[in-house]
């Protein structure tokens, strides 16, 4: 069955839940299902990071210049640093009917949902807030401050959960990465999203009942 169209698939998730490492295994495990929107960013590159691959890199003159050219679809700040989803890559995915996955924070989440009612918006988070905080210090890549600062902002970020479409708790990998394949999956079989399929069945019916 060939459905609607693509998905526009938003992912969040508590710095530290773990949504990096979900979407690396899932894009492993369904090369060709599917995308995943990389955003540009003004943070710095972290050890082992590359530039195109992780994020794009730019200058905060560069980001500004981005978002007066209107070539973001949202931006947000996190913890002192712009991000954004550059518009030209998800628009082209839309239009090939294909789904494009969004790694982003709650409130780029949000505008991603005003703009398009229809994309699915997943939250991700570990089993408890104590297991939270051991992954962001057993992370080893930030300072002390920065946790705590993240750590707060994960309390603004629980606010909005309530707005999100499902929740995943990430207790095992391979499962998280399951569910939230499982939840996609059976997102594109909703009746809402496959107007034409049901358009065209109802159509060769007639045909039948006025041939008999
Ligand atoms: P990090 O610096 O740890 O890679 O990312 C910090 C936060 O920014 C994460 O919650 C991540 O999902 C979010 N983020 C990454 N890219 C974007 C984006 O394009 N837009 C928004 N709104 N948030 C983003």
């Amino acid at each position: 069955m060939m459905h609607d169209k693509g998905l526009v698939i938003v992912l969040s998730g508590f710095s530290g839940a773990g949504k990096g490492t979900i979407m690396k295994h899932l894009l492993e495990a369904y090369p060709t299902d599917y995308n995943l929107s990389i955003s540009a960013t003004t943070r710095a590159m972290r050890a082992g990071e590359e530039d195109g691959r992780e994020y794009f890199f730019k200058t905060h003159e560069e980001f500004d210049s981005m978002i007066k050219n209107n070539e973001l679809l949202e931006y947000a700040t996190f913890n002192g640093n712009s991000y954004g989803t550059p518009k030209a890559y998800v628009q082209k995915l839309i239009e090939e009917k294909k789904d494009v996955i969004l790694e982003i924070e709650t409130n780029g989440a949000l505008q991603v949902k005003e703009m398009f009612p229809d994309a699915l918006l997943l939250f991700t988070m570990p089993p408890s807030a104590a297991e939270l905080k051991n992954r962001l210090v057993g992370r080893g890549t930030e300072t002390e401050e920065v946790i705590a600062q993240r750590l707060a902002i994960s309390n603004k970020e629980a606010e909005l959960m309530e707005r999100y479409d499902y929740l995943i708790v990430n207790d095992s990998l391979e499962k998280a990465v399951d569910q939230v394949h499982n939840i996609i999956q059976a997102e594109h079989f909703k009746v809402c999203r496959n107007s034409s399929a049901i358009k065209e069945m109802k159509e060769q019916l007639k045909i039948f009942e006025r041939s008999n």
